[in-house]
């Protein structure tokens, strides 16, 4: 219903972007995404965070300090009787007077519908397909996802879920999650070339044993359990890589048991 866009709380119908941003014309922009339960923005201190370092890698300009940006979340909140859904948060490249370099973003913070993956997914594992790319300023939350979005018809197409990036032979993520694996009892994730996910940061600190390091494709072929994780995946067990099985082809007990702390953990925040 309510959406903030620029400078203000509007009707989310009356929001408009000028068709010569920078977001429209050169692709230029940066978001975040967190959910809110019970009415309360999960995490919201780690994605503000992210939001900010974001605005600040890519030269654009955030006219809300954080704690305004709060401020707008929570009424945000209230006036859209949210109880259970998602905020997508947007800051565009903005009009610039020579089309090109970065000018002062517009902001837009809306509430938008969750597309949680089904019940299946989560107790029989999904299949990744395996691609040759890294994604351009992998560190940084653009609203860039031209390659994925171009690429989605080609891992459906091959039954998979999502696609696995490698390159030269080592993994980096998924389009919009990131990659684990279980060896040994030892969680291992990839440390660079990726965006370091919320959800990751909070899968880290639940894990026992854990490594962040490079991790090859050869390696996650052998793994015990795999998986990803992000903000409206939470984690999905992953049984397939391409056409290799991954341990025992079904989702494993230290996923199972991580999946279960991360919901423990939510659900203790809000409630
Ligand atoms: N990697 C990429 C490229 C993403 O787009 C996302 C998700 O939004 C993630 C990883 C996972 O991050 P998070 O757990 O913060 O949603």
């Amino acid at each position: 219903k309510y959406c903030f866009a620029r400078d203000k709380i509007i009707l989310t119908e009356n929001a408009t972007l000028h068709p010569m941003d920078l977001a429209v014309i050169r692709g230029y922009g940066i978001f975040d995404f967190f959910r809110v339960s019970n009415s309360k923005p999960l995490f919201l201190d780690h994605y503000l965070d992210r939001f900010i370092n974001s605005a600040e890698a890519t030269y654009l300009g955030l006219a809300l300090s954080r704690e305004e940006l709060s401020q707008v979340i929570l009424e945000l909140i209230d006036k859209n009787d949210m109880i259970t859904g998602g905020f997508r948060m947007i800051l565009t490249g903005g009009l610039s007077e020579n089309h090109f370099s970065p000018g002062k973003g517009s902001l837009f913070i809306f509430a938008e519908e969750l597309f949680l993956p089904s019940e299946e997914k989560y107790s029989k594992g999904i299949k990744l397909l395996g691609l040759e790319h890294v994604r351009p300023l992998a560190k940084i939350k653009t609203t860039n996802y031209a390659y994925p979005v171009w690429h989605s018809k080609i891992w459906k197409e091959a039954g998979a879920e999502d696609v696995l990036y490698h390159q030269d032979g080592m993994i980096s993520e998924s389009s919009r999650s990131n990659f684990y694996i279980i060896k040994d009892g030892k969680l291992i994730t990839p440390s660079k070339q990726i965006l370091e996910g919320i959800t990751r940061h909070h899968i880290l600190e639940l894990a026992d044993m854990k490594e962040i390091r490079d991790l090859g494709m050869e390696e996650a072929l052998q793994a015990d359990e795999a998986f990803i994780t992000s903000t409206t995946k939470v984690l999905l067990p992953v049984v397939q890589i391409d056409n290799h099985k991954i341990g025992t082809g079904k989702p494993g007990p230290i996923s199972l048991d991580l999946l279960r702390k991360f919901r423990n953990l939510e659900n203790e925040l809000v409630s």
